[in-house]
C-alpha cells in the first residue's frame, strides 16, 4: 500500500527500510529515510511494524511481524544497547559483544536467576541453565545444552558460563573434600584449552576440538561425577601453521616458562623452531604465555595431574618442538636420507632425549621403513621428502595421543558417578564450515552440523505442535525440510561416502583420483551431490546451510588412522614410563601392515553416540553469532548475521512457526492493539469474545482463538495493522 513503511532487500545491508511511493505491477518504489529512492521486487517486500519499540523485544515470538528483516532489526537495536541475548521461543541467540561484560556474569546474577522461569528476566545462559537443571529436577530427565555457532561467535565462552552456573547450582554444600567434582570441571577448561585451542584468523583462542561434558547429578540435584567426552582435535596444525596463525598455545607457553624449566626442556627463543616460525604470529596482545604456563600446571594440579605427570607432559611438548627442526639431505645411498648436519643432529638428539628413547633408533624411524611380506622382511630407505614426512607424522601421532591422554586423566580425577539419576549435558562443538578450500575436516564438521541440525528441526517442530496443543488450538501437520537425504548420502552403510572412502582407503592401488571417479558414478543421479564443472577430483555436497564443495586431495590420507609401526616400537620402547604409556602394545590383528582404522567411520560411531545420548534428553539451544569478522565491538554485519541465522537454524525455526501460526498475542495485548477496530469491545469483560468480536469484524479466516492467546497465519498481523491504520 502507498505510505507504508516496508522493509525491501538490498544486496549490501540484506534488509532496509522505507515508505512506499509508488506499486508498479511486481515493482515498488521506496523512499529511504535518507530520501534517496530504491526500486524493488514487491515480492520480496515485507511489511514493517509500525510499533517496534527502539528497544526491540527479548523475544522474537513477541515481534509482530516475524520475518527476516524483523528478526535482523531487533537484534541489531538490540546489540547497539549490549543486549547480547534475545530469544526465539526458548533457544537463546548470543550475539557476541567483543568486549568483557563483567557486569552480566557476576555472582549475583547468578542468584537472581535461580529458580526463575525462563522469559521473565532478561534472556540469559543462565537462564537458559536454570531451565535445564529445574526440569531436570522437576520432570526427572536428562538434560543437553547445545551450544552452537562458527569459529569465533561465542561457544566456549557461553559453554563456560553454563557450567559455572549449573556448578553453583550443583555444587556441594560443605566443602571437606580437598577439590569438589565442580571445581575439577571448571578447571578442567584451561588445562584442554592449553592443549587443544589456538590462534586462527577467526579466534584469537579458536578451540581446534569438538566437547561434550556431561555432569551427573545424585538425587539430591548435587553434582557427583562428570564426563569429557572430545571429537576431532585438528591434528595437522602441530606442523603446519599458516599465517597469520598459532599453533597450540602449550607450544608458546612452554617457551615462556621459568628459566630453569626452559634449560630442562633445551627450549629458547619460540622463533628458533620450525613448527612454530612457519608464521610470524608468536606473541598475542591480550596474552601472557608465561602467566598462561604457570595457570596451565595449577589447573594440571587440580585436575589430578601430578609433578612427573606434568613434567613428563612439558618434555613431550618440547620434545615435539625439538622433532620439528631435524631437517633430512640425500644420505650415502640412493634415494636414502640423513639429517641434515650438526643443528638437525643436535635437535634430534635433544628429542631423543625428551622421549626418552634412543637415538638411533628415532633417525632409524624416520629415515627408514620395514615391509614385512610373507617370505622377509625388507628395509627401504626413504628420501628426504619422506623423511621430512615421516617427522611430521610422528609428532601429530605423538600430540593427540597427548591430547586423548589428558582428556582420559581428566575424567578419571572427576570420577564418574554410575549410580547417577540423570545428567545435564553441555555440546561445544565446530559450527558448519564453508572455505575456499575444503577437506576432509570440514567434511566431518559439516557432518556433525547436518546430524545435529536434524536433531533440532525436529525438536523446533515438536515443540511448535506442543505449544498448539497447550493452547487447544487445530493445527495440521507442518512440511519441515528434512536432512535425511544428505545423511544417506554421507553415511548410509554401504554406500555413503565414508563407506567409499573407507573402500578405497583398503585398496592399496586407490587414488584421490579413482576416489572421485567413484563417487561421480556412484551418486551421479543424487540431488544432494554434484560435481564442479572444472574440477576432476572435487565434489560438492548441497548442505541444509548452502554448497560446500570438497577438495578430495587428502581425504585418503587423513582418513587413515595409523600409526608407523616403527613410530609405535620406538616409542612404546621409551625409558619414560609415561611417554611409553601413551603407545600401548597393539593387539597382534591390527599391526599387520593392510588393516586399517578408519578416522571417518570412528568418528560417525561417535556421533552416533552422541546423537543417542542427546535423543534421551530434552535439548536447549543457545546459537551463537559473530557479529563481524574483524573481531571488534559494536559492529554489526547484516548479511553476515543473517547467513549465521540461516546456517544455525534459527530461520527454519522461524519458518517452521511462520507455516502455523506465527503471530500470537495474548488476549489483552491484542485488544489493546485493535479494539479500535471494533470500539463497543472495549466495554466487554469476556476477553474471548472480545477478539473474536475484533476479528469477525475484520474479515480475517483461518485464524484461531486458544486457551489465552489469539494465533495468526502469516500476514494477518500486517492485514490488521493496516485496517487501523485506515481508520
Ligand atoms: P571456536 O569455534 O573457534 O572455538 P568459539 O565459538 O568457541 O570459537 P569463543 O572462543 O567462545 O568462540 O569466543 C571468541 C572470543 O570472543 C572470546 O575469546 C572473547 O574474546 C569473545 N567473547 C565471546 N563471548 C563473549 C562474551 N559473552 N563476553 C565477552 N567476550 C566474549
Ligand atoms: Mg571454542
Amino acid at each position: 500500500m502507498v505510505g507504508s513503511e516496508v522493509w525491501v532487500e538490498d544486496p549490501d545491508d540484506a534488509w532496509v527500510d522505507g515508505e512506499v511511493l509508488e506499486i508498479n505491477g511486481d515493482e515498488i518504489k521506496v523512499k529511504r529515510t535518507s530520501n534517496k529512492t530504491i526500486v524493488a521486487k514487491t515480492s520480496s517486500a515485507h511489511p514493517k511494524d509500525p510499533e517496534f519499540s527502539p528497544t526491540g523485544v527479548d523475544d522474537m515470538t513477541k515481534l509482530a511481524y516475524l520475518h527476516e528483516p524483523g528478526v535482523l532489526q531487533n537484534l541489531k537495536c538490540r546489540y547497539d544497547v549490549n543486549e547480547i541475548y534475545t530469544y526465539t521461543g526458548s533457544i537463546l541467540i548470543a550475539v557476541n559483544p567483543f568486549q568483557r561484560l563483567p557486569h552480566l556474569y557476576n555472582l549475583q546474577v547468578m542468584q537472581k536467576y535461580k529458580g526463575v522461569a525462563l522469559g521473565e528476566l532478561s534472556p540469559h545462559p543462565f537462564a537458559i541453565a536454570d531451565s535445564a537443571y529445574r526440569q531436570m529436577i522437576n520432570e526427572s530427565i536428562s538434560q543437553a545444552i547445545l551450544v552452537s555457532g562458527e569459529s569465533g561467535a561465542g561457544k566456549t565462552e557461553s559453554t563456560k558460563m553454563l557450567m559455572r552456573y549449573l556448578a553453583y547450582m550443583g555444587g556441594k554444600v560443605d566443602n571437606t573434600e580437598e577439590r569438589s567434582v565442580e571445581q575439577k570441571v571448571l578447571e578442567s577448561n584451561p588445562v584442554l584449552e592449553a592443549f587443544g585451542n589456538a590462534k586462527t584468523v577467526r579466534n584469537n583462542n579458536s578451540s581446534r576440538f569438538g566437547k561434550f561434558v556431561e555432569l551427573q547429578f545424585d538425587h539430591r540435584g548435587r553434582i557427583s561425577g562428570a564426563a569429557i567426552r572430545t571429537y576431532l582435535l585438528e591434528r595437522s596444525r602441530v606442523c603446519q601453521v599458516s599465517d597469520p596463525e598459532r599453533n597450540y598455545h602449550c607450544f608458546y607457553m612452554l617457551c615462556a616458562a621459568p628459566k630453569e624449566d626452559v634449560d630442562k626442556y633445551k627450549l629458547g627463543n619460540p622463533k628458533s623452531f620450525r613448527y612454530l616460525n612457519q608464521s610470524n604470529c608468536i606473541a598475542l596482545d591480550a596474552i601472557n604465555d608465561a602467566e598462561e604456563y604457570v595457570a596451565t600446571r595449577r589447573a594440571m594440579g587440580v585436575v589430578g595431574m601430578n609433578q612427573e605427570e606434568q613434567d613428563a607432559i612439558f618434555r613431550v611438548v618440547a620434545g615435539i618442538l625439538h622433532l620439528g627442526n631435524v631437517e633430512f639431505a640425500k644420505g650415502k645411498e640412493i634415494d636414502s636420507s640423513q639429517p641434515k648436519d650438526d643443528k638437525s643432529r643436535s635437535h634430534l638428539k635433544n628429542a631423543a632425549e625428551l622421549f626418552m628413547c634412543d637415538e638411533k633408533a628415532l633417525e632409524e624411524s624416520l629415515c627408514k621403513r620395514v615391509f614385512v611380506t610373507r617370505d622377509e622382511t625388507i628395509t627401504k630407505a626413504l628420501d628426504p621428502d619422506a623423511a621430512a614426512l615421516s617427522r611430521d607424522a610422528l609428532a601429530k601421532i605423538v600430540y593427540s595421543k597427548l591430547f586423548d591422554w589428558l582428556v582420559e586423566k581428566i575424567n578419571v580425577a572427576i570420577g564418574q558417578d554410575s549410580d547417577s539419576k540423570f545428567l545435564i549435558g553441555v555440546l561445544d562443538i565446530y559450527g558448519f564450515e564453508s572455505f575456499k578450500t575444503n577437506s576432509f575436516e570440514q567434511f566431518c564438521i559439516n557432518l556433525t552440523n547436518e546430524k545435529l541440525q536434524q536433531h533440532f528441526n525436529q525438536h523446533v517442530f515438536k515443540m511448535e505442535q506442543e505449544e498448539y496443543e497447550r493452547e487447544k488450538i487445530d493445527w495440521s501437520y507442518i512440511e519441515f525440510v528434512d536432512n535425511q537425504d544428505i545423511l544417506d548420502l554421507i553415511e548410509k552403510k554401504p554406500g555413503g561416502i565414508i563407506a567409499l572412502l573407507d573402500e578405497a582407503c583398503m585398496f592399496p592401488r586407490s587414488t584421490h583420483e579413482t576416489f572421485a571417479q567413484k563417487l561421480y558414478q556412484t551418486f551421479k543421479d543424487n540431488k544432494r551431490f554434484s560435481k564442479p564443472k572444472l574440477s576432476r577430483t572435487d565434489f560438492t555436497i548441497c548442505h541444509y546451510a548452502g554448497d560446500v564443495t570438497y577438495q578430495t586431495d587428502l581425504f585418503l590420507d587423513k582418513n587413515k588412522d595409523y600409526v608407523v609401526p616403527e613410530h609405535q616400537a620406538l616409542l612404546a620402547a621409551s625409558k619414560c614410563s609415561f611417554v611409553s604409556s601413551l603407545f600401548p602394545p597393539l593387539p597382534e590383528e591390527s599391526s599387520k601392515s593392510s588393516k586399517f582404522s578408519s578416522i571417518g567411520s570412528a568418528f560417525k560411531q561417535q556421533l552416533q553416540s552422541l546423537l543417542e545420548t542427546l535423543n534421551s534428553t530434552e535439548p536447549h539451544y543457545v546459537r551463537c553469532v559473530k557479529p563481524n569478522n574483524v573481531l571488534k565491538p559494536a559492529i554489526f554485519e547484516n548479511n553476515n548475521v543473517l547467513q549465521q541465522l540461516r546456517c544455525g537454524g534459527v530461520m527454519e525455526a522461524i519458518r517452521i512457526s511462520c507455516a502455523g501460526f506465527p503471530s500470537r498475542k495474548q488476549f489483552h495485548e491484542f485488544i489493546d492493539r485493535f479494539a479500535i477496530l471494533a470500539p463497543e469491545v472495549r466495554s466487554k469483560s469476556d476477553k474471548i469474545a472480545a477478539c473474536k468480536k475484533i476479528l469477525e469484524k475484520s474479515n480475517l479466516g483461518g485464524y484461531q482463538i486458544g486457551k489465552t492467546k489469539v494465533f495468526l497465519r502469516a500476514g494477518q498481523m500486517a492485514e490488521l495493522d493496516g485496517q487501523r491504520a485506515e481508520i
